[in-house]
């Protein structure tokens, strides 16, 4: 069974095309910008049948095009991957492309088995620097940068996304420290900029939780062209989500 904690039929913002994405239910981060806090606690969501979610996908493979397929995002969907491998298995031999969005952080002999099944890794980095990530996310980073370096030695084509929170994550020496580690990976073939929003923030008052970067500013285009041109230098294709 698949914990789910929400289905978007037609997204265009998690992998290429047009796809079907599964939030999985549960998180081991706690970014302090999550849009989507209502995903991190385990005990939430809903229990699918992996056969179910094959049949949602085969039923929608007329709108996937060349280019779409399934994404996995979350919350962080490799918390599951054993029960996804079935899934993904089922979904190569139905030649629906796939792509798992994660922060990169468990890399488990079975979710090593789940990238073998797997077509892109969308992979959330938070930040370059462990100290800042750790302010931001309540965890070190080891783990992504980690997980980063086992996908570039695997060859496993990853899209790199990072959120810019002005005053966390936009510091030009940091990008370029990002910047500078990516340009060593060649399976990078994209970098996203995720601008920073608050969206999410009145999830976190029905949850009773403190949103803690209500001070901090939508970014101004100016800082978002900066950090573009800045990623530009060392990855192939950058753009702004
Ligand atoms: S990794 Fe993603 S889902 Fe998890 S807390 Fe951070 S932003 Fe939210």
């Amino acid at each position: 069974m698949i914990k789910i904690h929400s289905i978007e039929s037609l997204g265009t913002f998690d992998g290429p095309g047009i796809r079907l994405v599964f939030f999985l239910q549960g998180c081991n981060f706690k970014c302090l910008y999550c849009a989507n806090p209502d995903t991190i606690n385990f005990s939430g969501g809903k229990e699918y049948e992996a056969e179910a979610l094959l049949q949602m996908a085969v039923r929608q493979r007329p709108f996937f095009g060349k280019r779409g397929g399934v994404t996995v995002s979350g919350g962080e969907p490799l918390m599951q991957a054993n029960d996804l491998i079935g899934l993904f298995g089922q979904l190569k031999q139905e030649g629906i492309n796939t792509c798992i969005d994660t922060n990169g952080s468990i890399l488990t002999s079975q979710v090593k088995e789940l990238l073998k099944l797997n077509d892109l890794v969308l992979l959330d980095i938070k930040h370059i620097d462990p100290d800042k990530h750790s302010r931001l996310t309540a965890t070190s980073n080891s783990r992504t940068m980690a997980f980063a370096e086992y996908l570039a030695g695997q060859g496993h084509t990853a899209w790199v996304r990072y959120v810019l929170v002005p005053g966390y994550t936009d510091d030009e020496a940091d990008m370029h420290a990002l910047g500078r580690r990516l340009a060593t990976m060649s399976n990078v073939e994209k970098f996203e900029i995720q601008p920073y929003h608050k969206l999410g923030v009145h999830k976190y008052e029905s949850l009773g939780w403190e949103y803690r970067l209500n001070n901090v500013p939508a970014n101004t285009p100016e800082q978002l062209r900066k950090a573009k041109s800045i990623f530009e230098k060392y990855v192939k294709e950058v753009v702004i989500n």
